[in-house]
Order: C-alpha cells, then sequence, then structure tokens
C-alpha cells in the first residue's frame, strides 16, 4: 500500500474491530493499480453515519443524508462513506433517494466507470466485480452496467468519462461512447459551476488536447445549460463524424507543454481564434472566478495589442501592453506562441522576450521616482497629473530611452512639464 493509505490504516482497523466491513474505494485504489501517485484517500464502510461518528473522537459531518463523515486522523481527513445505493435520479443530475446498505457490491455499482469502481481492503486485496483491472490493461474508460441508464440518472458523468479518458489517454470503450452521443443534450441539467470543474480539470490534466479532441467530436460542450460561444467553434474543428476517435483540424499539441490552466485557456481562445468578448462570454457562463477571468482575457488583450503591428511599431505596442496587462501576462502569452510555430509572431519571440527581460522597470513601483519627490521636484500640488506623468516616464524607461535613475527622471519630468504649459 502507497503510505498515505498505510497511514489511513487504523480508520479501517477501528471500524473492522467495531464488527464493520471497511475498505479503500474509488481514486485512492485506480491510482495505486496504475502506480501512480494518490490525491486522497476515500473509504467506505458499512458502518452507519452515526455510527461513524461515534467511533472517532474527531470528525465531521461533511454530509449526513449521503452517508459521508470525514473522519480526522493524526489530522489527516478521510472521507468515510457508508455503503449505498441510488435511485430515482432527479433530473439527470442528482440521486433523490440514497439508501445505506450492507453490502459492498452494491455500493460499486453505482460508481461511475469500471476504474473507478475497485475497492481494497487493509490487506491490500483488490475486489473488482466489474473488472476495471482489465479495463485498466486495455486503457478503456467504461460505464459500470449500462451505460445509457448510467448517463440518464447523472449526466455529468459524460464528462467525467472524457475527463478520466484524457486524464490518462484511454480510449472509450464503444458502447460507453455510443451512449453518450444519445444522450448528450442531458448535459443541459448540470449546473455550469460542477461543468466548470470537470472542464478545468481536463485542461489543466496531463492531456488537454485529447480532452478537446474528445469534447469536439462528442459535440458535447453544445449542449450546457447556457450556452458557450466557443462549443460550436471546437466542434467545427472537428474532421468527420462523431467518431471517439476523429481528429481535430487544430490538434493543440503543444497545449501540454504549458504550464499554467490559465495560458492553455489562453492558447485554445487564440488558436480556435475566440473573439475576446466570445471568450468572456464562455468564461462568464462557467463562473470563473473574476480573478481567473481577468487572468485569461489580458493574455487575449496582450494579442489584440501586438496582432498586426509593423516590425517598427511592434517594440512600442509590446512595451506599452507590457505596462498595461503586467509581466505576467506577458510572461504567459510569450511562452503560448513560443510553442506555437503557426504564430505570425512566433519567429519574433526571442526578440520579444529580450525586449521584456531588458525592461528596468514595468510598474510605477520599481520607478526610482514616486509620486510625491515628483510633486515637490516640480513644485506643484500632487494630483491627477502625477500618476500621468509617471507613467510616461515608465513607458520611457521600459523602452530603455530614459535610465531609471532618480535625476533623470526628474529632469525629463521638468521638460515635459514645460512643455505642457507652453
Ligand atoms: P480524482 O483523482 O480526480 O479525485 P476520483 O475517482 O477520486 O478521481 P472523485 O470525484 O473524487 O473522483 O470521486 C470519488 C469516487 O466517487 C469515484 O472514483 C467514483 O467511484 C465515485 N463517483 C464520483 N462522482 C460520481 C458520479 N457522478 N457518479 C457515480 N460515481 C461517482
Ligand atoms: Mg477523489
Amino acid at each position: 500500500l502507497p503510505t498515505l493509505m498505510e497511514q489511513a490504516l487504523p480508520v479501517l482497523e477501528k471500524l473492522a474491530q467495531n464488527g464493520f466491513e471497511a475498505v479503500f474505494v474509488g481514486g485512492c485504489v485506480r491510482d495505486t493499480v496504475m502506480g501512480l501517485p494518490i490525491k486522497d484517500v476515500d473509504i467506505a464502510t458499512s458502518a452507519r453515519p452515526e455510527q461513524v461518528l461515534s467511533l472517532f473522537p474527531r470528525c465531521i459531518p461533511t454530509g449526513l443524508q449521503h452517508g459521508t463523515v470525514t473522519v480526522l486522523h493524526d489530522d489527516v481527513p478521510y472521507e468515510v462513506t457508508t455503503f449505498r445505493t441510488e435511485s430515482e435520479y432527479e433530473k439527470h443530475r442528482r440521486p433523490m433517494r440514497v439508501e445505506f446498505i450492507d453490502r459492498l457490491d452494491g455500493d460499486l455499482l453505482r460508481r461511475d466507470l469500471t476504474i473507478n469502481a475497485m475497492a481494497m481492503n487493509a490487506a491490500g486485496v483488490l475486489y473488482d466485480p466489474f473488472n476495471g483491472l482489465v479495463d485498466l490493461d486495455k486503457r478503456v474508460i467504461r460505464c459500470v452496467g449500462d451505460a445509457d441508464a448510467r448517463f440518464q440518472e447523472d449526466a455529468l458523468r459524460m464528462l467525467r468519462t472524457i475527463r478520466f479518458a484524457s486524464q490518462f489517454e484511454f480510449s472509450i470503450s464503444q458502447s460507453t461512447w455510443r451512449a453518450l452521443l444519445r444522450y448528450r443534450e442531458l448535459l443541459q441539467h448540470i449546473a455550469m459551476e460542477r461543468v466548470q470543474s470537470e472542464i478545468d480539470r481536463m485542461i489543466s490534466g496531463a492531456h488537454p488536447d485529447r480532452a478537446l479532441q474528445l469534447l469536439a467530436a462528442s459535440r458535447l460542450l453544445q449542449h450546457c445549460g447556457t450556452s458557450l460561444p466557443v462549443a460550436a467553434k471546437l466542434a467545427e474543428g472537428c474532421s468527420g463524424a462523431a467518431d471517439s476517435k476523429s481528429a481535430l483540424y487544430y490538434p493543440f499539441r503543444e497545449l501540454n507543454e504549458l504550464e499554467d490552466a490559465d495560458s492553455r485557456y489562453g492558447a485554445i481562445f487564440m488558436a480556435l481564434g475566440i473573439p475576446l468578448l466570445q471568450a468572456e462570454e464562455t468564461l462568464k457562463a462557467l463562473r470563473f472566478p473574476a480573478q481567473r477571468m481577468n487572468a485569461i482575457t489580458a493574455i487575449l488583450c496582450m494579442q489584440a495589442a501586438v496582432d498586426n503591428k509593423q516590425k517598427d511599431d511592434l517594440r512600442l505596442a509590446w512595451t506599452y501592453a507590457v505596462l498595461h496587462y503586467g509581466e505576467e501576462s506577458a510572461l504567459r502569452w510569450l511562452s503560448i506562441v513560443h510553442g506555437n510555430k503557426q504564430h505570425v509572431l512566433h519567429s519574433q519571440t526571442n526578440q520579444l522576450s529580450t525586449w521584456l527581460n531588458s525592461m528596468p522597470a514595468v510598474t510605477l513601483k520599481q520607478l526610482k521616482l514616486n509620486g510625491r519627490q515628483l510633486a515637490e521636484g516640480l513644485n506643484k500640488e500632487p494630483g491627477t497629473w502625477t500618476g500621468l506623468l509617471l507613467k510616461r516616464l515608465l513607458l520611457d524607461v521600459a523602452l530603455d530611452k530614459l535610465p531609471n535613475e532618480q535625476e533623470a527622471l526628474l529632469k525629463q519630468a521638468q521638460i515635459w512639464n514645460i512643455e505642457d504649459q507652453s
């Protein structure tokens, strides 16, 4: 067992000592079998939630109606969930009723995919009634039981299918893929926050290119509750029929090399030629937090600022954009263009990068003259003019026309001040 699971053994043992069955389930079992590092340890048990609560001194009643108690052991939280079945799904998203049961089989039956429906006991023995291990070996994503029924119950499972297929670069079994195509419009019933969370995990994952290919081929995103301008555009880029293996016209391979998720979103919008407003609309529909939305759209603004600039204007446009949208956005945009040989500015990235690195200051804070010093130097009352003048100085410093030294800056400010007055 991996260390994280070893550390959880006392929780399993305590449940066993009190006559309950308790096993590891879900992602931690799957990742262990695959030899991947595990993220968190989930436990399933025949003990009822109130019994779990009474056995462990430190726990949080996370979702009692669903049977989940978070148990703290050595300060590590474990989700301990009572074996349960689900029934009568409401609007293709949530079970109306969950029923606690005594047997593990029934609990595994409610799970989404065969590779996620394996359990492991304290001795490391695998319990795998749906042949998840065979599917892991064959590298196939397959629903537990009848795929049509599973997607009708909970439409989020369609996105999870694509997420796991892309994360592990697995194929999707034919019956599961066909069911996904048949029931894709049920995605409209899923809250956009949950859609966002799955998409975000796909895009930040190891193979966002594969995720986009599957999203395009399935046309799944065209059935979101709030329409996404990016969805149709993405599907257009997919050749031929809705085959799970059909290739994308734009392969997005370089996405995998980009470090952070926000750069990847920026690169996707740029590659698809999505205008800023539509990108914003897409991110808003997906309920992206403002901070991330700004980070992503700033990349597109950088793009707009340097797009179509003649060689002579490029340095000015670039410098202006760096000061306006920030160094971080500039670096993100650079990494995208550097990785994309098709981009018109691809061959300029070294030059742009050199210019960026040689900018002595890119923020007003880094300027060796502040508002108070400027006002004193010009013998004027500080006002809105100070900020404007400092920005003008900053631009010249960033363009390497002016040294970032207090005396030189003040001297230049005095010249401009006289010019402005005459
Ligand atoms: P990750 O490593 O991404 O956390 P995970 O398999 O642990 O993967 P979770 O979303 O944490 O995924 O869910 C834990 C387990 O709960 C899954 O392995 C699966 O067995 C089950 N599960 C989660 N969501 C669903 C769902 N919508 N329908 C059915 N079973 C689900
Ligand atoms: Mg998990």
